[in-house]
């Protein structure tokens, strides 16, 4: 199967996904998770009309947004540590990572020093896995709050990564425990926060996941391939 073929192929199983729960597909957006693939897959991922694409790693981001011309959004989807933020500022759109204040106070800082804001969404661990990254969702009101309060940063919303499921049934209890934080923090009316996306579901479960709630699913191994 093509790239192209695989955009295709998601996109109506995210459609169908959202009408079976009544949700309008529009309000719901593909992120390829490029981790590993060269710039020229994202070019031909970007040429059949895939606009948003998410990386693991600073480098690989930096020297494939060099590569690609077309006019595309990038996202950060992977652990990120304090040191590297600096090269991202003014390149990524929206970060899906933040699960620790200083992370945030190191965004503030590198979007300060440009005068804009950065996206964020808060990641949130909910297995509790110790190897996970995240903050655990006890503490992600608090991190919200704290966040919400740096002037150059504005929270989207969350993200999890749910443990690995053979089932994709397996993870709705996860998916639905993100969306039901969500709908707590929500109601708590901070100022500068607004959590109107829910970043969750991968290849082996995306359409659960917008059963779920999902606004943005980023999906690697049914686009591209396996790594
Ligand atoms: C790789 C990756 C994905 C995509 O996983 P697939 O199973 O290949 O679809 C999604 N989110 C994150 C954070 C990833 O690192």
């Amino acid at each position: 199967m093509s790239i192209a073929t695989n955009i295709y192929e998601i996109n109506r199983r995210i459609s169908s996904a959202a009408l079976r729960v009544g949700r309008d597909p529009a309000t719901i957006r593909l992120v390829a998770a490029s981790k590993t693939w060269p710039a020229e897959g994202v070019t031909e991922a970007a040429e059949a009309g895939q606009l948003i694409f998410g990386e693991n790693y600073v480098q690989e981001l930096l020297a494939k947004a060099l590569h690609v011309k077309e006019p595309i959004e990038w996202h950060f989807i992977g652990a990120l540590q304090s040191n590297k933020v600096k090269q991202l500022a003014g390149v990524v759109s929206l970060i899906h990572s933040v699960d620790r204040l200083s992370l945030a106070e190191e965004i503030e800082k590198q979007w300060g020093k440009l005068g804009e804001l950065c996206n964020v969404l808060v990641e949130v661990n909910l297995s509790g896995e110790e190897t996970k990254s995240g903050t655990s969702s006890a503490e992600a009101a608090r991190l919200v709050r704290e966040v919400a309060r740096l002037p150059h940063l504005r929270i989207r919303g969350l993200m999890t990564m749910p443990q690995f499921f053979d089932q994709p049934e397996e993870a709705r209890l996860s998916f639905r425990s993100l969306r039901e934080l969500s709908e707590i923090i929500t109601a708590e009316n901070i100022p500068n926060v607004e959590m109107d996306e829910l970043s969750m579901g991968m290849s082996g479960d995306f359409e659960v996941a917008v059963e779920e709630g999902a606004t943005l699913v980023r999906v690697g191994t049914a686009i591209f391939g396996y790594r």
